[in-house]
């Protein structure tokens, strides 16, 4: 089907844009990326059915539960190494079913004391997920408190959170061994601390509530809203979804990429007025027709995080290059296939690559310190992934097949192994975390 036939029988999106654009002109490539995604009524977060098997796109988190089970224990032990401070504020952003952090809780089990400092913050800006999520955790929950929702553009960003807490940059080695499993069994898939018990293939539902004591679990609208104290935040693929601006190289000079709309009234790409602002380190003479893209939203957020003032620590999850690269990456996807990103607005998920050497760039500028990145199969394989698949697996015999090919989907070149890159950004007083140590 062309882009015109597809916009013509397309979402109800498609004539808001067209009017705005006839009204105030072509849209560039950031504002486009936000309606389409976040529009109050129409934007693509509005549905809860876009991840999983059943939706648009698989993560990481939901082709294996050994993904998020790792990250909780990295989380433990970067807390141990951050000297066991309590209250710990753990901080997802864009945490889509809640996968993740339900794996993640379910593997911290095995460093009690982490859960009993642990209160966790969900950033998440859409309502039909937020609502997903809190099914998923609740059962992990001591309690849960949504936040009210705001007024829509409201965004309660506190600036104020900078008492800073003192620290103990303490080994934590230990932990490490004990939980990444050079010994005992592993800890893993123990059900907190009376004993060793059978791993558990994928408890989600049952099992999960057998978190003791559980942990309290708030929603924000924003990491501003995140009460102060340190915190480990972390991000799978939520980068990706911010806006970013296209540059287009034309004429001797930067220019905005715009939506505009053609004679037929289909949405296309064009060349729009000389860019403003954001120019100021690009190469001044690349050749004609080159592409750059520039999120201002990692800007911001690493801005936030440093300005946190106690001891914090990030790990961005996601794909992209980690040398520095050019051209156009905006893709959109809708039933596991790569489709047209102007076809159907709002009725895909929009993203783009994280160009993670200017992350790291800009995580220094704002103060922090970058480790990495390394290659998502990098990441897992130190982190123990092939051990703790192994263990599964025997547990598990039946579904050994299962979960063999769900990590080396996670691992392999042909699959998310080397396209995802993990980065961890962090305050200066801390040391590297592991993996990156
Ligand atoms: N981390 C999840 C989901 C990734 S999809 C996983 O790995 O499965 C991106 C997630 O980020 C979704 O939950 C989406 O609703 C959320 N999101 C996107 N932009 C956001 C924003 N500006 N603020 C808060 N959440 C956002």
């Amino acid at each position: 089907m062309s882009r015109a036939e597809e916009n013509r029988e397309a979402s109800p999106l498609l004539a808001i844009l067209r009017a705005r654009i006839e009204r105030e002109g072509p849209l560039p490539i950031d504002a486009y990326m936000r309606i389409c995604l976040a529009h109050p009524e129409h934007g693509y977060w509005r549905s809860a059915e876009s991840i999983g098997t059943g939706g648009d796109f698989i993560t990481a988190p939901e082709i294996s539960q050994v993904f998020g089970e790792l990250i909780g224990v990295w989380c433990a032990v970067v807390w141990q190494g951050m000297g066991s401070p309590a209250p710990m504020r753990l901080v997802e952003l864009g945490p889509g079913r809640g996968t993740l952090m339900r794996d993640a809780l379910r593997a911290a089990r095995s460093v009690p004391p982490f859960l009993a400092a642990a209160t966790v913050h969900l950033i998440e800006a859409s309502a039909p997920l937020r609502a997903m999520q809190e099914k998923t955790l609740t059962p992990m929950a001591r309690r849960t408190r949504p936040a009210p929702p705001l007024p829509p553009g409201e965004r309660a960003v506190r600036h104020d959170l900078r008492a800073p807490q003192s620290h103990r940059e303490s080994s934590s080695e230990e932990t490490a061994r004990k939980s990444f499993g050079e010994q005992g069994e592993g800890g893993l898939a123990t059900e907190g601390n009376e004993g060793p018990l059978t791993p558990t293939l994928s408890p989600r539902g049952e099992g999960d509530a057998a978190v003791r004591g559980g942990v309290p679990i708030e929603w924000h609208e924003a990491i501003g809203e995140v009460p102060e104290g340190p915190a480990i935040v972390i991000a799978n693929e939520f980068l990706d979804a911010l806006p970013i601006r296209q540059l287009v190289f034309a004429d001797g000079a930067w220019h905005e990429r715009v939506v505009d709309v053609d004679a037929s009234g289909a949405l296309q790409f064009a060349v729009g007025p000389r860019a403003t602002g954001g120019t100021e380190e690009l190469a001044t003479s690349p050749r004609p027709g080159a592409i750059v893209e520039l999120r201002a939203g990692e800007d911001e957020l690493l801005a936030e995080l440093a300005g946190r003032g106690s001891p914090l620590i990030g790990l961005f999850i996601d794909y992209g290059p980690a040398q520095p690269a050019t051209g156009d990456t905006l893709q959109a996807v809708r039933r596991h296939a790569w489709v047209d990103p102007l076809s159907r607005p709002g009725r895909t998920d929009l993203t783009a690559h994280v160009q993670f050497a200017r992350l790291a760039g800009k995580a220094r500028a704002a103060g922090l310190v970058a480790d990495g990145p390394v290659t998502q199969a990098q990441f897992l394989g130190r982190l123990g992934v092939a051990e703790r698949a192994a263990r599964l697996m025997a547990a598990n015999p039946k579904q050994a097949g299962e979960i063999e090919a769900g990590v080396q989907r996670l691992i392999s070149p042909t699959g998310m192994g080397e396209l995802f890159k993990v980065m961890a950004v962090r305050s200066q007083s801390l040391l590297p975390a592991i993996p990156f140590a």
